[in-house]
């Protein structure tokens, strides 16, 4: 055999062997004989379908197992709140988080007013309707502070907790739900005002992630023209009083208020002059925003959809939505200014799938019918949440601060 023959012959048999080696690949792969080990890719996910009838099985026991719904602060309260506390583990919380959605409910699902946390319900319904919010709740890891023993307890770490698990429990559609825990953490019952409720909550909770909107006036002098622009400020949002034969204020009022309709006298920096000058208010706004509505009593509106380009000190398009709008019907004497006084009621309208949904404590959500006003005995519109309708793209870049 000459030596190009014996080459030709090793080559085959390197190509048999090759081929033979393959072969039994893939049969072992077939049958699973030596197939890679699940290499420790840490700890075992649970399925979405063992979370489910954990939940099941909670929501089961909620149903039936648990004593009729008692309100007030009694054993009941007591040991729902146990409960609560033992099921939810921060495990199933963020199994929920992570794999349920607002927009799987149907409607709302309402929460129970023990006795006198109508101010927190209402608001934090709002908050469950405004997406920024549910995506700082889901995303957010404040809550895991608490969990490490070495580092001191941080008040914002357990609000975020108790918010986590409330809106787990809205998540899953749990039909008892209480906000206590939270409530005492933000504030005590007490403190009956939604408005100063959502401020807290806003500021202990969410503030550095979620800004309120900081104000910047530029005024105009008359003499010389010049524009002065002050320094941003933190502002609170408010309604403008009704213009002459108007008879409901609304976010346009707004926008025409901020954008000229004011005029100011002052000493201009540039002329020197004691001038008139008219005030162009701007905004750096981040995503959310809360607009406070009461201001002389007179009916406030808040359209659905409002255009705040005008008002935007980026000078981009900003186009904004509605969340919600906390209600609040007095029982007691109209004029009275003190909404802390029990002489209240707040509820909420919240923007759920295109429908306007009217949130009672634990009552039925009641869908506000299209082109209709919301009931004259739910009282009137007192603060609302709206946010930008393409908060996506601005989230993590360009929060203007
Ligand atoms: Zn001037």
């Amino acid at each position: 055999m000459s030596l190009l023959a014996r080459f030709r012959a090793f080559l085959r048999r390197l190509r048999l062997r090759r081929r033979r080696r393959q072969e039994e690949q893939r049969l072992s792969a077939d049958s699973g004989i030596g197939s890679a080990e699940p290499s420790g890719s840490g700890p075992q996910r649970r399925s979405i379908s063992e979370t489910h009838a954990d939940i099941q099985a909670i929501l089961r026991t909620l149903h039936g197992g648990l004593p009729a719904y008692q309100g007030g602060y009694g054993e009941y309260h007591m040991q729902l709140e146990d409960y609560v506390g033992t099921h939810f583990t921060s495990e199933l919380i963020s199994e929920i988080l992570q794999n349920f959605e607002v927009t799987i409910l149907d409607i709302p699902t309402p929460m129970m007013n023990p006795n006198m946390e109508c101010f927190c319900i209402s608001s934090l319904q709002v908050l469950f309707a405004c997406p920024p919010f549910v995506e700082f709740v889901r995303t957010n890891g404040l809550d895991t502070v608490v969990q490490n023993e070495n580092d001191p307890v941080i008040r914002q770490a357990q609000i975020d907790r108790a918010v986590k698990s409330i809106f787990a429990q809205y998540l899953v559609g749990s039909p008892i739900i209480h906000c206590t825990p939270l409530l005492h953490l933000v504030t005590n019952v007490n403190e009956q005002d939604a408005e100063e409720f959502f401020q807290t909550l806003h500021g202990l909770y969410c503030s550095e992630s979620l800004p309120l909107p900081k104000q910047i006036t530029l005024w105009t002098c008359d003499s010389c023209n010049s524009v002065t622009i002050s320094d941003p400020e933190p502002s609170i949002f408010n309604l403008p009083t009704r213009l002459p034969g108007q008879d409901r204020t609304n976010m346009m009022n707004l926008v025409f208020h901020k954008t000229g309709f004011e005029t100011e006298k002052r000493i201009c920096k540039f002329c020197k002059d004691f001038s008139d000058g008219f005030v162009h208010t701007k905004y750096c706004f981040s995503n959310i925003l809360r607009v406070y509505g009461h201001t002389d009593g007179s009916h406030a509106e808040f359209e659905e959809v409002v255009d705040l380009t005008e008002l935007d000190n980026t000078g981009e398009p900003s186009m904004w939505q509605l969340a919600g709008t906390v209600y609040y019907r007095s029982f007691g004497n109209a004029s009275s200014d003190n909404r802390r006084s029990c002489d209240g009621h707040y509820t909420a309208v919240v923007h759920h799938k295109n429908r306007r949904v009217l949130m009672d404590d634990g009552k039925r959500p009641m869908v506000v019918p299209a082109d209709s006003d919301v009931p004259y005995f739910y009282g009137e519109p007192y603060y609302a949440v709206y946010y930008k309708m393409n908060w996506m793209e601005s989230q993590g870049g360009g929060q203007n601060q």
